[in-house]
């Protein structure tokens, strides 16, 4: 048995390559990532996906070289489709990318530190805890407030309405007695929360909107009086704080107050608009999101960090622990008075990614002042563009932007509109030098620009503008 075992060791060994054969693959996938990122000025922002399809084989006994793998890699992963590292991503919301971030998911992988539970990961734990702790004095929250790193926006809204619905006390035979407010603009994933919270019999109630896309304060609080005369049960208030589509944000004060005197949960998604508070302007804007019960931001976005990075933060942290947290008889050892809050018991994950790390290390390694700058400078550009596509011929826009999305349409004379700006769109992602997405506002179709990408500045705006003139001189034939 001891030779048997010893044999399988030799072929385990592998697993761990020895020094100079690590040193051998990280230069090779360390080239691989600055010949990437050397190259981006010249790459494009969207390449159209070639319907042939792609090399891939399927896992087989032996190995294979890491550089037939990095070519893999580069031919049917990078290149095609959307490239969210490009200055020219002005579509959807942006990602980011920073560089520091990827180093520190290197670390995060090769130490494994489990951030989890405190127990396990207390240095883990604390550094996580110490990023959930900033967002939330920028929130403007008490100290007795806490929250979660998530994987994204997504899941940081499933987590909030569960907390909402626990704390609700309604039972779920009751749970076609509540009611849900919300407006249009509202972002889906908190659609999806509904049906995965189980909530699916509640009502929904669209609140109407101000010309600019945010929530009519007065609406709601009528809606709200007239469900509760009907014997119904408001539960949670949905409010967007920059919509996806338009950028807008609900005037969360105003919302906020009328949230309190009717004890509803008070939701603000700010996946998008969050990290503006950051910014003077978005402070100004965000005024009141400290009313909320519970928040989305996503780091993902606003913060430049790699896909994967989202943060709920609650204001009572006990009701998200009371929520979240349950006790298991192989975990015992794990519970000790005094630690700091767990990941694992306030969110539905165990084993998760020690992502603080990737936060934590770009905000210590340059300082809040470089993020501010370069959000001041995402809505300064957004602006920009604003006032520049205007001086464009037969070009409509929608209102000035709140944040940094904005969206137009061009109205060819005499032609059809909508017709007109989903041929407009094809040809920019043909043309691929800037990746921009089409939206429909009131039936109308409308080209939006995101400007949130830490790579785009003013020479890439000055590019969408002149590809912009260039389709549509080729589409109206002049
Ligand atoms: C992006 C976004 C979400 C979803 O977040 P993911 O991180 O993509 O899951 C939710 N709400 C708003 C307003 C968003 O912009």
């Amino acid at each position: 048995m001891r030779n048997k075992i010893k044999q399988l060791q030799q072929q385990a060994e592998t697993l761990e390559p020895p020094a100079e054969e690590r040193d051998k693959l990280t230069r090779k996938v360390f080239q691989y990532s600055e010949r990437f990122l050397r190259n981006l000025d010249d790459k494009k922002a969207y390449v159209q996906p070639d319907k042939s399809g792609n090399s891939f084989q399927t896992f087989s006994e032996e190995s294979q070289a890491i550089d037939e793998l990095l070519t893999n890699l580069k031919k049917d992963v990078d290149t095609e489709g959307l490239n969210p590292a490009s200055p020219g991503h002005l579509a959807y919301i942006p990602g980011g990318g920073i560089y520091p971030a990827a180093l520190s998911d290197y670390l995060a992988a090769v130490t494994n530190r489990y951030a989890g539970v405190a127990f396990a990961g207390p240095g883990a734990v604390r550094l996580e805890n110490e990023c959930i702790r900033w967002l939330c004095d920028l929130t403007g929250y008490p100290a007795s407030s806490g929250g979660n790193l998530t994987s994204s926006g997504s899941m940081a809204n499933l987590i909030a309405l569960v907390n909402a619905r626990d704390c609700s006390g309604i039972v779920s035979r009751s749970f076609d007695k509540t009611v849900i407010y919300t407006t249009r603009q509202v972002h889906h994933s908190l659609m999806k929360a509904v049906k995965f919270a189980g909530l699916a019999d509640a009502h929904l109630r669209i609140i109407e909107m101000d010309n600019r896309f945010r929530m009519k304060p007065e609406a709601l609080d009528e809606q709200i009086n007239n469900d509760r005369r009907k014997g119904l049960k408001p539960l949670v208030i949905f409010a967007s704080a920059g919509t996806t589509d338009a950028g807008a944000v609900d005037p969360l004060q105003q919302i906020g107050e009328i949230a309190q005197i009717n004890e509803v949960w008070f939701h603000v998604d700010a996946a998008y608009g969050g990290m503006f508070l950051l910014t003077k302007h978005g402070k100004k804007i965000m005024k009141g999101i400290k009313l909320a019960d519970s928040v989305t931001i996503d780091p993902h976005k606003g913060l430049f960090l790699p896909y994967g990075t989202g943060a709920l933060l609650v204001k009572d942290v006990k009701k998200l622990y009371d929520s979240q947290h349950m006790a298991a008889n192989y975990l015992q050892d794990t519970y000790q008075k005094g630690d700091d809050l767990s990941p694992a018991d306030l969110s539905p994950e165990l084993s998760k990614h020690f992502r603080g790390l990737r936060m934590w290390l770009p905000l210590k390694l340059f300082g809040i002042a470089s993020f501010r700058a370069a959000l001041n400078e995402k809505l300064m550009l957004a602006r920009y563009f604003y006032n520049e596509i205007q001086k464009v011929e037969n070009i409509e826009t929608g209102p000035e932007p709140q944040l940094s999305i904005t969206y137009f349409r061009y109205n060819p004379p005499g032609g059809n509109a909508n017709e007109f700006n989903k041929k407009l769109i094809d040809e920019i992602h043909q043309d691929g030098r800037v990746f921009l997405s089409s939206t429909e506002i009131d039936k109308k179709v409308y080209i939006r620009l995101a400007v949130l990408s830490f790579r785009t500045h003013l020479k890439t705006i000055d590019l969408a503008i002149s590809v912009l003139k260039e389709k549509i001189a080729k589409l109206t034939g002049q």
